[in-house]
């Protein structure tokens, strides 16, 4: 049994970045939430010429630098629309009417706003000397050609987007998501759909992990469930090896007489790293890999699959998810880095309790108070069998191996799902 720490380290490391043969390409309205798989730069400059931040006229600062001692008027010599493209150079005693976004006209160097002015027919009177340069926007003042724009491994987002297409790269390089085959062991367990016979439940943990694999940003491939038997057991875990670049199974790497995951993964030539963790839910988990896999369909390099056993209990297979399996996913998926759980110091508004040996993880909801985040136990039992009180919960509470109680008030870790 090794600690949460050491775990989180030894399952990062088994996972490799993706590579070339892993980036498809997709245009700008499909590629949110997607992670850019190769560095991008512009060839144009950001402004791309020098424009004006505000309506108003552009002149000339030597001319209007005194204004206020003595009026200064100037004759408007051109309009320069959003869009337009100067026609004139202004001269000494000119000015040229200029809106928002317009380029700068030449010979002007400041833009008095339309404020600070009165016109009367084609002539202005400047009210207030303004700054130099004032309200002009300079060519490459943001972002200069040629430098980094966006950098890879980065998850796009509305303002990355908004980067791309004013950069004009309407198609972008993205990684393809990781595929996770999903299986559920256990022949207690049935459909959501059937009959529920004495002695049955429902497969819950395919569902769970199926949305928090597609929250992670992978692919879901859900595989069903599979009975309590080596045959079924073997069948199901080549099958899935074959097709996903992770695998989860739930159930099944418990001690008891029908818990065949592990015995499955080392006949079938898998290397086992982990078979258990020192943290509450979650001990029995296992991790492996497959190296290199099967996979005769596809003429990538071969690749080694990461197998995650999780233990069967719902809250358990859940928490395992959060603190073990997301960091491989985003790790495997090509984020430069921030692949594991987001940690927040908090204050509880119950006391907390944990006698065990183990780290303990508590779910509840955290929220901010005056400035601060608050954690709310989850009401009823902390069992790892109990998923009704795990519902709309945002957090786990961390409590350190050792025991000992967390008082009302006094600083907690909480880790953050949502
Ligand atoms: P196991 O890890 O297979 O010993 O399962 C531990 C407990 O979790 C048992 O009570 C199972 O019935 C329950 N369990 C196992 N798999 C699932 C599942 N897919 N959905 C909901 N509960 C499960
Ligand atoms: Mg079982």
């Amino acid at each position: 049994m090794i600690p949460a720490q050491q775990a989180e380290s030894l399952i990062l490391d088994l996972v490799r970045s993706p590579i070339s043969s892993d980036r498809e390409t997709l245009d700008l309205l499909s590629a949110a939430g997607r992670v850019l798989a190769v560095p991008i730069q512009s060839h144009l400059d950001f402004p791309h010429w020098d424009n004006s931040a505000m309506d108003g006229y552009a002149v000339r600062y030597a001319d209007v630098q005194g204004c206020g001692e003595q009026a200064v008027t100037l004759d408007i010599i051109e309009e320069i629309p959003a869009g337009s493209v100067p026609q004139k150079l202004v001269q000494a005693g000119q000015a040229a009417r200029i809106l928002t976004g317009s380029m700068m006209p030449e010979g002007a160097d400041t833009v008095v706003i339309q404020e600070e002015t009165t016109r009367t027919g084609d002539r202005i009177t400047i009210l207030s000397a303004p700054q130099p340069q004032a309200f002009v926007r300079h060519r490459g003042d943001y972002y200069r050609a040629g430098a980094t724009l966006l950098p890879a491994g980065i998850v796009l987002d509305a303002p990355d987007i908004a980067v791309l297409a004013a950069a004009q790269c309407a198609e972008v390089p993205v990684y393809r998501r990781p595929r996770v085959a999903i299986l559920s062991t256990g022949s207690e367990l049935v459909y959501p759909d059937q009959p529920l016979q004495p002695g049955q439940i429902v497969d819950s943990n395919q569902y769970a992990l199926a949305a928090l694999v597609s929250k992670a940003g992978a692919e879901p491939i859900p595989l069903g469930i599979v009975p309590d038997q080596p045959e079924p057991t073997r069948e199901a875990i080549a099958q899935a090896i074959t097709t996903a670049d992770i695998v989860l199974s739930s159930g099944g790497v418990s001690v008891g007489d029908y818990d065949y995951v592990d015995q499955i993964l080392a006949e079938l030539g898998a290397t086992i790293h982990i078979r258990a963790v020192a943290v509450k839910p979650g001990k029995p988990l296992t991790v492996a890999t497959f190296d290199p896999p099967a996979r005769p369909e596809s003429g990538d390099s071969a690749d080694s699959v990461l197998y995650f056993g999780l233990p069967g209990n719902p809250a358990s297979a859940l928490v395992t998810f959060w603190r073990f399996v997301q960091p491989a996913i985003y790790k495997r998926s090509g984020r430069s880095g921030g692949w594991q759980p987001q940690f927040v110091e908090g204050r509880s508004l119950q006391e907390l309790r944990s006698d065990h040996k183990r780290e303990t993880y508590l779910w509840g909801r955290a929220e901010v108070r005056e400035g601060s985040y608050v954690f709310q136990l989850a009401g009823g039992s902390h069992s790892s069998g109990n998923l009704v009180n795990l519902a709309q919960t945002n957090c786990l509470a961390v409590l350190p191996a050792g025991g000992g109680a967390i008082a009302v008030g006094q600083p907690i870790q909480l880790m953050l799902t949502t």
